[in-house]
């Protein structure tokens, strides 16, 4: 007898102008064959993960088959690469529909690596294995952070190999997001679409991510969704800089308007603390480095904004100043968020006026003795304060006793700052070695089971467990930096 797997599909994103997308279905793989699957996010999804391991379930995540009710897609979009404006678009993935969770949320089920589109260009519009599997490690270790992130919900392989530098095998990762709208997707709209693109595009992303600020009928709608778009980016860079992650290609194409990180390609977490880090090899020039996350998301924020002009003012210089001015806000909410995301980390409740200098004080620490970023706020909850330079310092020493005057006055005890710490500072982050160690061991060896223990690992990143103190460990010192590689 067949069980139901649960597919409860709507296709919004089809009704919307056609310029915007291309119907079409993914290309069928060799043998294709389910690698990994998140239970969990199964369960929650509404769907049911024995069903989706039977062969009509491995058929629809590995793109052979659509189950019904999808009117599938590739989505149009444009976006600044590393400054420079292009045409894009869905060129290897397909939107199947929208998933109706048994909680009513309305979540996108996106194949990346399902075949060749109108936006291809001149790629396969495949994937290989190692980067899918990598994006399902990074984002899932996102989520349990507590970042808003897209999901990984499966990696299905096929017999084809697909050709990079070598041959890999190919795979197909089934990616669950809010939405995939994109900075991008509007500059496509602005920069090719009638007016009236635009402003169905404009209303379907406020009523599909902003509904409950969107009652102010006073108020110009898209100047709502400005503000608003502006607020989530803003909170979600806040949180990438406060567990060290560095994103790599943060092109306006892979900017969620939802506020998700989106598009694990060349990210990775920064170890030691410099915020001129960069992993990623083609970032010759370190735009995309650390300390330039929050400049860079202003800057395509900035992007947007211009998007929305003909549609904030009949006037366009007055359109032009209400968008500045926005943009001009997200400074301000970054470091609002920033600050007290920095407060946990320290244990401190309450605001003080001082409270910006003494953290720069010790970032500028970590930053002179080369401390560990995660592992340094690790110590100081742990308040085991060896096995790092820095902490042999008598500028450290000095710090401390700041920050211990700092503590005491606030009226909450010495637990409670403790109990912060242990839910603001994680005691494991996926570890560049451990990622590839885990990748490693599953693409050449076909052994699954490193990862599967890393994965365990990182779902519960703030317990402070013991027996997972070598997955906080780092690296045996190399004289060659870590790199990573455009996720392809
Ligand atoms: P990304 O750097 O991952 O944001 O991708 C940039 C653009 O390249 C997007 O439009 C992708 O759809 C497209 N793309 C990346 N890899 C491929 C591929 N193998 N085949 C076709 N298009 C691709
Ligand atoms: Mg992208
Ligand atoms: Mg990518």
């Amino acid at each position: 007898e067949k069980i139901n797997i649960g597919w409860n599909f709507d296709n919004s994103y089809a009704r919307l102008p056609e310029s915007l997308f291309t119907r079409l279905k993914p290309a069928p793989v060799r043998l294709p064959k389910l690698i990994i699957l998140n239970d969990a996010l199964a369960t929650s999804l509404g769907l049911n993960s024995q069903a989706l391991q039977s062969i009509e379930g491995v058929n629809v995540l590995a793109g052979n088959e659509v189950p019904e009710g999808t009117v599938s897609l590739a989505q149009a979009y444009a976006g600044h690469q590393f400054g420079h404006f292009t045409m894009l678009g869905d060129g290897r993935a397909v939107l199947l529909g929208e998933q109706i969770t048994p909680s009513g949320a309305r979540v996108d089920i996106q194949l990346k690596g399902a075949g060749r589109t109108p936006y291809s260009r001149g790629g396969d519009g495949r994937a290989a294995l190692g980067p899918m599997l990598r994006e399902y490690i990074i984002s899932e270790a996102m989520h349990s952070l507590g970042i808003p992130t897209t999901r990984s919900l499966s990696v299905a392989t096929s017999s084809d190999s697909v050709i990079r530098e070598n041959e890999q095998q190919g795979a197909i990762l089934t990616r669950i997001a809010a939405s995939h709208l994109r900075v991008g997707t509007f500059q496509y709209a602005a920069a090719w679409g009638t007016i009236e693109d635009l402003r169905a595009l404009a209303d379907y992303t406020l009523q599909r991510h902003y509904s409950e600020a969107d009652t102010d009928t006073d108020m110009n709608r898209y100047f709502i969704l400005l503000r608003e778009v502006i607020n989530r980016q803003a909170e979600l860079i806040a949180k990438w800089q406060l567990v060290g992650f560095i994103h790599g290609v943060m092109n306006t194409d892979n900017m969620a308007l939802s506020g998700e990180t989106i598009d694990y390609g060349p990210c990775a977490f920064m170890d030691v603390f410099d915020p001129e880090t960069v992993f990623s090899s083609i970032d010759h020039q370190g735009r995309y480095a650390y300390r330039n996350q929050p400049g860079i998301a202003a800057w395509n924020l900035a992007r947007f904004a211009e998007t929305l002009l003909p549609l904030l003012h009949d006037d366009q210089a007055q359109a032009i100043k209400i968008a500045e001015e926005a943009i001009e806000d997200f400074k301000e909410i970054f470091y609002r968020s920033w600050l007290s995301g920095m407060r946990a980390k320290l244990g401190i409740f309450n605001e003080e006026h001082q409270d910006g200098s003494l953290i720069d004080g010790l970032l500028e620490l970590m930053h002179k003795y080369r401390a560990d970023y995660t592992n340094t706020f690790r110590a100081l909850t742990l308040e085991e304060l060896e096995d790092s330079d820095l902490f042999e310092t008598p500028e450290f020493n000095q710090w401390h006793e700041l920050w211990q005057v700092r503590l005491g006055r606030q009226k909450e005890s010495k637990d409670a700052s403790q109990q912060l710490m242990r839910s603001s500072n994680p005691a494991i982050i996926p570890r560049n070695h451990r990622v590839e160690e885990a990748l490693e061991a599953a693409v050449n060896e076909g052994d699954f089971s490193v990862m599967e223990r890393l994965l365990g690992v990182l779902s519960n990143p703030y317990a402070y467990a013991s027996d997972q103190d070598d997955y906080s460990t780092l690296p045996a010192v190399s004289s060659i930096p870590y790199q990573t590689f455009c996720g392809t």
